[in-house]
């Protein structure tokens, strides 16, 4: 493999988590096939997204034009195929993201190159490219090879590819023109629709309590709002507890809900379904509270503790307080 890929991706001006992310695994592909690593992007007003970009990778290829001003699939797809085509074999590293999820399938069909979607983990083996994936609605764990290909698309599932920053790449960035007629799009950015804004956003807190089903029909929130206080984080739930209208929709964690990257995340009576492990990103330090020893998240949970969360979360919090004096 001759080079490394890495789609940029921005929101409203600024690179989002997954560019980050992606040139993580960049990095690590491109020393273990001793390949060149190229981050792509393509924006509005380039310009302090490139400078960020270039303190981190050594080469980042630049269009900077009105038409990327937000994440078009089509303008990006049709320009990845330009920058692409010429470029012998190669990876191209993206996030498993909505944006990306809308053109990735159809740009690898247009390079006749191999996809692998929502890739956790990489590695290179005699010199051949593996990608970890989950199949089956999480379930199981799949190993892809990739046969007779030398030219790879992968999207990377979101808190799988820990980023630090260098800042000491000093790369160069390569202006290009735009390879596309931005007329001839058939696709057009409308708006943005935000999500419901609630007064928490789980999705960037470092300590999450969650609750779920086993907290009961009439339950108390102020004690488990309390222990999350106590801990200096925020409240979550499993799907059952939006249901049951007791927290709002932005609470959620899991497939359908919110997906989290906490350092820490407390469950309390919840049982471990594999949609609501979906949402917990990354490998953050996972207490189960569950009165039934055989609860599937015991099975993943850093530490658990066999109780009654009733009896369990008063005794935690007042620990917490002493600890902290
Ligand atoms: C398409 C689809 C999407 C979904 N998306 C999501 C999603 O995004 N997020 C999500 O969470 N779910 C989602 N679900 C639902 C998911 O399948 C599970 O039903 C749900 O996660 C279960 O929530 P729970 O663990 O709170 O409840 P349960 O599975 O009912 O578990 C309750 C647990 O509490 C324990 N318990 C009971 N009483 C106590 C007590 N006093 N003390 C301690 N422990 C106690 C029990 O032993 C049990 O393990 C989805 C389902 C589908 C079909």
């Amino acid at each position: 493999m001759k080079n490394i890929y890495v789609l940029a991706e921005h929101r409203k001006g600024a690179l989002r988590d997954t560019t980050w992310e992606a040139i993580a695994a960049g990095r690590k592909l491109a020393s273990d096939f001793g390949a060149d690593l190229t981050c792509v992007l393509l924006a509005k007003n380039a310009g302090p997204m490139a400078e960020l970009l270039v303190a981190e990778v050594p080469r980042v290829m630049v269009i900077d034009d009105p038409v990327f001003e937000t994440m078009n699939s089509e303008a990006i797809n049709l320009t990845l195929i330009e920058v692409l085509r010429p470029s012998g074999s190669y990876v191209l590293l993206m996030g498993a993201s909505n944006s990306v999820l809308d053109f990735a399938p159809g740009l690898s069909v247009a390079l006749d190159a191999a996809l692998a979607t929502d890739c956790f983990s990489l590695e290179v083996k005699d010199g051949k490219l593996l990608a970890s994936r989950q199949m089956y609605s999480y379930k199981i764990n799949s190993i892809v090879s990739f046969k007779n290909s030398d030219r790879v698309v992968l999207t990377l599932r979101a808190g799988s590819f820990g980023f630090s920053p260098s800042g000491a790449a000093k790369g160069s960035i390569e202006n290009v023109q735009c390879l596309i007629d931005p007329a001839s799009l058939r696709k057009r950015f409308v708006k943005y629709v935000e999500a419901e804004k609630g007064d928490v956003d789980i999705s960037s807190a470092d300590i999450i309590v969650s609750i779920g089903r086993g907290i009961g029909d009439e339950p108390d929130l102020d004690i488990f709002q309390s222990l999350a206080d106590t801990m200096g984080g925020v409240l979550a739930c499993s799907r059952p507890i939006v249901d049951k209208k007791l927290l709002p929709k932005y609470h959620q964690v899991g497939t359908s809900g919110t997906e989290v990257k906490p350092k820490v995340y407390l469950a309390l009576g919840i049982s471990g379904a594999f949609q609501h492990l979906g949402g917990i990103k990354g490998s953050p330090l996972l207490v189960a509270v569950n009165k039934d020893p055989r609860a599937p998240i015991f099975q993943v949970a850093s530490y658990g503790i066999v109780g009654d969360l009733n009896e369990v979360v008063p005794v935690l919090e007042a620990k917490i307080k002493e600890l902290k004096g």
